[in-house]
């Protein structure tokens, strides 16, 4: 799995961030978290191929977080897209998104397969072959939901240059699923531990936005290959962050060695601080292995 950061800013517009988007790549498809306003634009700059996204994330209804989404929803149609899209987030959104289309006069050319979240456990909410989506409730001024995807574990590789030339595509198939096969034929065994190795492991991504610090949390994100959590303030400012439900990046650093994880990525800040150098040296004094997330970045889960 990769991360592209589209947006480290909170709230109002700022010049250098952009609000918060985060593309995921899970086996060449895409799922987008929170869409805030402006997204596509960027993703035009990027050159990101949009009709890879095949699911859309939002955490909450405040708008640095989905002002972009209907937008890009209208953009789609523009393009004629017919593949089905999922969007999970609030069950608000859909009444949002309907209302919007309906006095515009614009239909949708795709089916929107929409998943509501809540907000008060923590629930798997999304499968397919290739990734699992939980959700998970965060503290803040609405109803906000953090998401937990796991890339699932790949099967079994095969060790091609061992293998005889033209060997069948099924026996493949079950060497993979890690069985042993026996040629019809010939009689010939080919043992599943001389002919493929481990696959790759699970991969687990948690995003955390935006939340006021809550340990609630840890369970879900134990041990998570990579952490997203908002750090919108730094500590001359936790007062205003516990008013307005949100973390500094001392609390995001608290969270990730808690919880154990491998790398931390902060994101999320005010427009107060014109760069991020204290959010990272507040964070750092906690947990070593923590990143101001950059924007158009890559980073590998
Ligand atoms: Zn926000
Ligand atoms: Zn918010």
């Amino acid at each position: 799995m990769e991360l592209q950061v589209f947006g480290v800013g909170s709230a109002t517009p700022q010049r250098n961030r952009n609000p918060s988007a985060f593309l995921l790549s899970v086996d060449n498809e895409y799922v987008l978290i929170d869409c805030g306003e402006g997204t596509q634009f960027r993703f035009l700059e990027h050159k990101v191929k949009t009709s890879r996204i095949k699911t859309i994330c939002i955490s909450h209804l405040h708008g640095d977080h989905y002002f972009g989404l209907v937008g890009l929803l209208s953009t789609f149609s523009l393009h004629h897209r017919t593949e089905p899209l999922t969007l999970i987030g609030p069950e608000a959104l859909l009444e949002i998104i309907h209302l919007q289309l309906f006095h515009s006069g614009s239909t949708l050319s795709f089916k929107l397969e929409f998943i509501a979240t809540q907000n008060v456990h923590v629930s798997k909410i999304f499968e397919n072959a290739a990734l699992e989506i939980y959700t998970f409730p965060l503290i803040h001024r609405i109803p906000t939901t953090g998401f937990k995807l796991i890339q699932k574990a790949s099967k079994r590789k095969i060790i091609k240059d061992i293998l005889p030339v033209n060997f069948p595509i099924p026996y493949i198939k079950m060497l993979k699923e890690g069985k042993d096969v026996k040629d019809e034929l010939t009689g010939e065994i080919f043992l599943n531990s001389t002919y493929t190795k481990e696959g790759n492991k699970a991969k687990v991504f948690s995003y955390c936005s935006d939340t006021a610090f809550n340990k609630d949390i840890l369970p879900v994100i134990f041990e998570s290959d990579l952490l997203y959590h908002e750090a919108t303030f730094t500590d001359v400012d936790s007062k205003r962050a516990e008013n307005t439900f949100h973390s500094t990046a001392r609390q995001a650093a608290l969270i990730a060695k808690e919880a154990n994880v491998s790398k931390l990525l902060l994101g999320h800040f005010s427009s107060r601080y014109g760069n991020e150098l204290t959010h990272l040296s507040e964070a750092l004094e906690v947990f070593s292995n923590t990143l101001i997330a950059e924007q158009y970045i890559l980073y590998t889960v």
